[in-house]
Order: structure tokens, then sequence, then C-alpha cells
């Protein structure tokens, strides 16, 4: 036989000593509690150039092992300089995702579990708890008890998993024949409105629908969905053979914050027999709230809803919820057993793997426990209410200035504006816009993104981070005007 014996020094073969991950750990926890506590004093935007942070890396891995105190005192020469901080108070770009430290700290229990919870028997700690706070989530935004919810990273995914759940419901067996060269099936068409986010089109892009298969339905001048226009668009594909099969409603679009009629929408699906999947990705923790409850009126009607808790509970990224009525269509258009996945419980539990094309699965339902229970219902609600309340103030100032102008509503905290000194055609406005985002964005003091509302150049700014306070609003506020007076 073989001599397998090892010829080498083994005492490197484990993993770092405890007393050395303490110390490690102690300071690693030092230096992020100084971090969230002074936020503020970074750029926000990150201003260096492409490459910066590459060309500070070696080439080449170390063959040896280097001090970890030299990895950490990397982070601050070498990654620091590249972070655009997202969890900066004023970080009013996108939709934010801003980290809670209950969150931070879930997130590093569920790295150091390191469970794969692909099946109950995997984990079934993980399981267990993703049900049981996927329940407490569903209590919370009062939606029935029929919602059956899963967690997957992004609101990408989820709304994919229920456009999925969608394609298996309408019965042409794409399960077993996929789609293609199928003379004797018609072809697959999916609402949305103009505004619906991107994720909508990438995910029926993933399900072979393909462009022509998505139809983008008109919106009106408060960039809602013009529920007549769907009904039409919908009679006019049946008569060409089409086969609607998915509307998506947005709650809370991207570049505004519109909602979508849901109730209406719901109506014409339930006539129709098409599945509904609502896209609350941002917007729907607000109905937490019992005086924003109805911006998910019609969605008990709704065959799935994405809500992220990771956009606007403090959840540090990922972490998206999809909620569906129809577990057993989602199962059926993914289940997929192994031999070596299969276990003695399988009838009796819940095997996570079965509701998506995952087999991996991290245990983030640690986060929306932790959360959750540092919180409590009530202190999340405090922190959206004074949100909301932000939102409008920062609207409201905008309304009475002369020289700037609210571009769409602001249901919610995010206020889409820009500069008009009255004096400008339509190009020298987005012009002015732009340039007027730019210097703001460069000062590193505010970051905000922009749109396009009817053609035209809009700057948005969302209140929406944990670390946001009035102060910091107000700071935006005059910060936009003073560099507005200098652009101008
Ligand atoms: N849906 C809406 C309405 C969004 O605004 C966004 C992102 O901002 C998404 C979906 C995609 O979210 P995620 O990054 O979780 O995929």
């Amino acid at each position: 036989m073989e001599d397998i014996k090892n010829t080498y020094d083994t005492s490197s073969l484990s993993d770092m000593p405890p007393e050395e991950f303490r110390k490690y750990g102690y300071q690693l926890i030092d230096w992020i509690t100084e971090y969230l506590k002074d936020a503020e004093k970074y750029p926000v935007l990150s201003n260096i150039n492409p490459g910066d942070v590459k060309n500070k890396i070696p080439l080449n891995p170390p063959n040896k092992p280097e001090q970890f105190n030299d990895v950490l005192s990397d982070i601050d020469k070498i990654i620091m300089p590249g972070m655009t901080h997202w969890n900066h108070p004023n970080f009013m770009a996108y939709f934010n995702s801003t980290a809670s430290a209950p969150g931070i700290l879930a997130e590093l229990l569920s790295s150091a579990f390191n469970i794969n919870g692909m099946l109950w028997k995997s984990s079934p700690a993980s399981t267990e708890l993703e049900q049981a706070t996927l329940d407490w989530f569903r209590q919370m935004l009062s939606l029935p008890d029929d919602f059956w919810g899963i967690i997957y990273d992004t609101a990408s995914v989820s709304s994919m998993h229920a456009i999925a759940a969608a394609r298996e419901n309408v019965n042409i067996q794409t399960r077993k024949k996929g789609l293609s060269g199928r003379k004797e099936i018609p072809r697959l068409k999916l609402y949305c409105s103009e505004h619906a986010h991107s994720s909508i089109d990438k995910g029926a892009l993933t399900l072979g629908i393909g462009l022509e298969g998505i139809r983008k339905i008109p919106v009106d001048k408060d960039f809602k969905m013009i529920t007549k226009k769907l009904g039409e668009a919908i009679n006019e594909d049946r008569k060409k053979g089409w086969l609607p099969f998915c509307v998506v409603a947005t709650v809370g679009t991207t570049s505004t914050t519109s909602i979508d009629p849901v109730p209406e929408i719901a109506e014409i699906c339930k006539r129709e027999k098409i599945w509904l999947h609502v896209d609350a990705a941002h917007a729907g923790v607000t109905a937490i709230l019992p005086e924003m409850k109805n911006i998910l009126d019609g969605v008990e009607n709704a065959d799935s809803l994405v809500v992220n808790p990771h956009k606007w509970m403090f959840i540090p990224i990922d972490l998206s919820v999809l909620y569906t009525k129809h577990q057993d269509i989602l199962k059926r258009a993914f289940s997929l057993v192994a031999e070596y996945l299969k276990t003695s419980h399988d009838s009796e539990v819940e095997n996570y793997m079965d509701y998506g094309i995952q087999l991996g699965r991290r245990f983030r339902s640690l986060k929306l426990w932790f959360v959750i229970r540092y919180f409590g219902v009530e202190g999340i609600q405090n922190i959206l209410r004074e949100h909301l309340r932000l939102g409008k103030l920062f609207a409201g100032w905008i309304d009475e200035h002369p020289k700037f102008e609210r571009m769409a509503p602001t249901p919610f905290s995010t206020t889409c504006f820009r500069a008009n000194p009255g004096n400008m055609d339509e190009k020298k406005l987005d012009a002015l816009n732009e340039k007027l985002m730019n210097k703001i964005n460069e000062s590193g003091k505010l970051f905000v993104t922009h749109t396009k509302l009817n053609d035209k150049f809009v700057i948005r700014l969302v209140v929406s981070g944990i670390r946001t306070k009035e102060e910091h609003v107000i700071n935006a506020w005059d910060l936009i005007q003073q560099t507005y007076s200098e652009i101008k």
C-alpha cells in the first residue's frame, strides 16, 4: 500500500486560534462601532478613479500567512477610500439600504453558524425561524393568513420566482417540454407599467418570455398604471393569439414611488385568470404603519407579493421576502429532489430548496428575528413614520421655493424635483439639473441620483436611512440651494 503519511508541518493546518479570533473579533467590532458612530465624517460618495483600489492590491496572492493586523489596517488604507457609504445619513440616492446594529450582529452570527438551509434536516432552526419570522412579518403587513413566505436574496430574484410560478400556472407543460420550438402553444405575455422596475424585464428574459413577451402599459399623470389600457392590451393580445399569463403591479415604483391601482388591476386579473404579482420591494414595509396600511389594498387578491426588508427595514443587504398564495405552484415549478437530498422527514417538513433555483440557502431569517425583536414593531413604525414626515417636509420646501419644482407626487419619502429658474428650454433645464446633481455629489456631503420623467431630467431625494435625522434633511436642502446659486 502507498505510504500516505504526511511529510509536512501540521501545526499550520488549523483555523485561526480561538484567542486570536477573540482578539481580532473585538477589534473589528470596535472598528465597526466607530465607523457607524462616525459614518458622517466620510464623504458619502467615493471620489476615487476607476482602478484606484485594484492598483493597491498585489497582483498575486500571498504565499505565506500575513499578520491579520495588516489585513485589518488595509481596510482603512485600501477599502475605505473606495467606499460609497450606504450607511451614511446623507445617502439619499436610489433606494437606500441601511444596516442596523442588530442586523449586523445577526449577519455575523449567520456566517459563524455557516449552515446551509437547503433542507429542514440540514438546519431545522433555519427553516423554522424563517417560517416563524415570515409569519410575524406577514402579520405586520396585515396580509391574509393564506400568504406563505420565503426569503430570497433580492427582489429581482423574488420576482423572477413569482413569474416562474405564473408561467407554471398556465399549464403549458413548460417544466417538461420547455418553451422553444413548440408550435402548439401560444406565446406568453407579461404586463407591467412603463415604470415597473427593470428586474421584471430581467426575470421575464431569464424565463424565456423574451422582450416581445413584455408589454409596458402606459401610466397616468401621477405615473400609475392606467388600468383601462391594461384591459385593452390583454384583449388585443388575446385576439392576436398571445397567452397573457402575468401582470406585475408596483407599489412604490423606482423612479417616483407611484402606486399602481392594485384593487382594479386585481379585478382584471381575476376576470382574465392571470397571475398578479405585486412588486412592493421598497415601499411595502410602510404598510406596517396603520395609517399606511391602505398602500397594500387589493394585495389580498394578488397571487404573489415581494417586499424587501433589506431596503427600508434596516436589515443589511440581502433579504427579500416573497409571499404567495400558491406555495404548491411555486413548488411545482422548482422542486427537483436528487436522491442524495431525500430525507426521512420530507413528508412532514418544508424543504426550502423546493421553492427556487438555488440549493444552498443562508440563514437570513436571523436578521429578521434580531431586528424585529430589538426594535419591536413599534420601534420600526416610529422610524418609518419619521422618514415619511421628513420626506414630506423636503417636498414642501421644494414646493415653496420659486426656483424649484416637484416633478411627481410624494406618496412616501422620495421626492422627484428639479431646479427651474423659469427662463430655460427643456434641454438647458436638463443640463442645469445634471450639473446641479453632479456638483452636489462631488461635494461628498450628499448623494442623490436622478431619473427621467416625461423625458425630463429629474433629481430624486430619498429619506430612508436609519441614521438620517431632520438635521440631515435640512443640511441636504441647504446644500442643494447653495449649489444651485453657485451654478445657475
Ligand atoms: N423593485 C423595485 C420597485 C425596486 O425599486 C428595486 C430596486 O430598487 C427592485 C425591485 C430590485 O431590488 P433588488 O436590488 O432587491 O433586486
